[in-house]
């Protein structure tokens, strides 16, 4: 998750040391959480101006925002069996008797999880831990030693390896499985290299050392968001060729820069390049979040970035008078309208327990501007909001309530935009859809239990979606709680492992989708 979107709500205390107890985790690392506080993002997420007119959303999602697909849970979740035991007793650390059987066996997480020191390590979590050292945090990501990492991994596995430099020092690797009918449309695995930076002092351990404590929990910067998923697909990759598997479409993982900073040097515009329309991507996976219960969250859309800079001019003056018609008078009354209209979206929310953030229409005040001294009257201030557009709102309706927010307020009042996406898209997830269906098939069979959201906050899927590519937000993380860019950022062996089977079996369902009327 990146740019636009570092709004991690801060959770109370109780909620996340509830999360943590969950986990079956130390208490004592918590430490980093219950204190922490968002770090700041690299900044200069400040998009470009885009004032394209808005298309119809194309697809209409079915199953409802916010609707919980009710798939059987696992059989090893189900009610009243603790996770706390699953993550710790059947499944926690263990003398290492079941390696014999293969560590790229169904079983493969269990042995996994038997991993009380570095030799008995499973090499897809070593893998794992050596991506996270890669120093790729913004601003100054060493996005060169990534890029070695993937082409070494690459020569490894003997796949294709194209480098394309969308922007100085911006290179886009795309590492290439070739399918059996190059006819068909591609499947396209992002994620993105790129990790936001650290205040080192509110972690336990080295957020670049990949540190692994006795639980088997790894932290790092990019344990969450995303390296763990990077690594998922190419251990899967790996795992299915080593098999002998081949699928009939072909599998592209690209791996992109700057998601972090809002995209515009890596997947804005890679998606414009020759390169990129030469995948032929049919539809992409990309990241998700985190979930602290047994389910696992899939989003199949984003809120449209909107912010708003509003400025107010009026009559200047001396401070020791009531001067008529002033910029603070009628920037107070634009504040008021916009703030009330949050009111009524946070209600909205709060009333509905069917409803997440994604859902709704967000607004946060977040710069107020003007003024020179205390006993002079401005001619102008400005106010800053940060919308974050729910993808079935009419844009076109809400800018024109903008527009009267502004005009209700008095004459000279008039907003602009520093950041406006207007191509909000769905991806479906109707049964009736090829991918979703595949997708959603493997679930189920798998037992895991989906919930599908709209991704509040922006990613790097919106520029994918945005060309036609239907995408999903996928990362196979359950029972953990949301940490990406926060302190103490981590992801425990096991679940980065058991992401690793999802994949397995996920590759295999949407590399052999049949033939679609959009191959042709
Ligand atoms: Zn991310």
């Amino acid at each position: 998750m990146g740019g636009a979107t570092r709004e991690l709500p801060v959770r109370p205390r109780a909620e996340l040391v509830a999360e943590a107890s969950v986990l079956g985790g130390d208490p004592r690392s918590e430490t980093g959480i219950t204190g922490r506080r968002l770090e700041a993002g690299a900044g200069g997420d400040a998009g470009t101006p885009s004032l394209r007119s808005r298309p119809a959303i194309p697809v209409q999602p079915r199953g409802g925002r916010g609707a919980v697909l009710s798939l059987r849970p696992r059989r090893t979740l189900s009610p009243g069996h603790s996770p706390r035991r699953v993550l710790r007793g059947e499944h926690g650390p263990q003398p290492s008797r079941e390696r014999g059987g293969g560590p790229w066996s169904e079983l493969s997480t269990r042995s996994a999880m038997a991993s009380p020191g570095r030799e008995g390590e499973h090499p897809s979590v070593t893998l794992f831990r050596q991506y996270l050292r890669i120093r790729t945090v913004q601003p100054e990501p060493d996005y060169g030693a990534a890029v070695a990492f993937l082409e070494e991994r690459a020569r490894q596995l003997g796949l294709g390896c194209q480098k394309v430099e969308v922007a100085p020092g911006r290179v886009v690797t795309v590492l290439t499985w070739p399918g059996t009918n190059p006819k068909l449309s591609s499947l396209l695995l992002n994620s993105h290299t790129d990790v936001v930076p650290v205040s080192k002092e509110y972690w336990s351990h080295d957020p670049f050392e990949a540190f692994k404590d006795a639980e088997g929990y790894i932290y790092a910067r990019g344990a969450q968001d995303m390296k763990c998923v990077g690594i998922q697909y190419l251990e899967a990759v790996r795992r299915l060729k080593a098999e002998g598997h081949h699928f009939p479409r072909t599998i592209h993982m690209t791996f992109v820069p700057d998601e972090e900073i809002g995209g515009h040097k890596g997947m804005e515009l890679f998606v414009q390049r020759p390169e990129f329309k030469a995948l032929k991507a049919g539809f992409a996976l990309d990241e998700g979040l985190a979930n602290p219960t047994d389910a696992f969250t899939v989003f199949y859309s984003e809120r449209s970035p909107w912010w708003v800079r509003v400025t107010s001019t009026g009559k200047p003056g001396h401070g020791s008078r009531f001067i008529e018609d002033t910029a603070a008078e009628k920037l107070h009354k634009v504040v008021g309208s916009v703030l009330a209209f949050r009111e009524k979206e946070r209600q909205r929310l709060q009333a509905n327990p069917h409803l997440k953030l994604g859902a709704v229409t967000s607004v946060n005040l977040t710069k107020l501007e003007g003024g020179m001294a205390y006993n002079v009257v401005p001619a102008t201030m400005s106010a800053s909001f940060d919308f974050r557009v729910a993808p079935d709102v009419d844009l076109k309706a809400f800018e024109e309530q903008l527009r009267g927010w502004c005009q209700a307020a008095g004459q000279g009042v008039t907003f602009e935009f520093v950041q406006k996406w207007t191509e909000p898209r769905v991806t479906s997830t109707d049964d009736s859809d090829p991918w979703w269906a595949a997708f959603s098939g493997v679930c189920k069979d798998m037992r895991l239990t989906l919930e599908q959201e709209i991704f509040p906050a922006a990613t790097d899927s919106r520029y994918l979606r945005a060309v036609g590519v239907p995408a999903l937000g996928f990362s196979p993380m359950n029972r953990t709680p949301v940490l990406l860019h926060g302190h103490d950022e981590r992801l425990h062996e096991a679940v980065f492992l058991r992401g690793i089977d999802i994949y397995t079996r996920l590759l295999p369902a949407l590399a052999s989708v049949p033939a679609l009327p959009s191959d042709s």
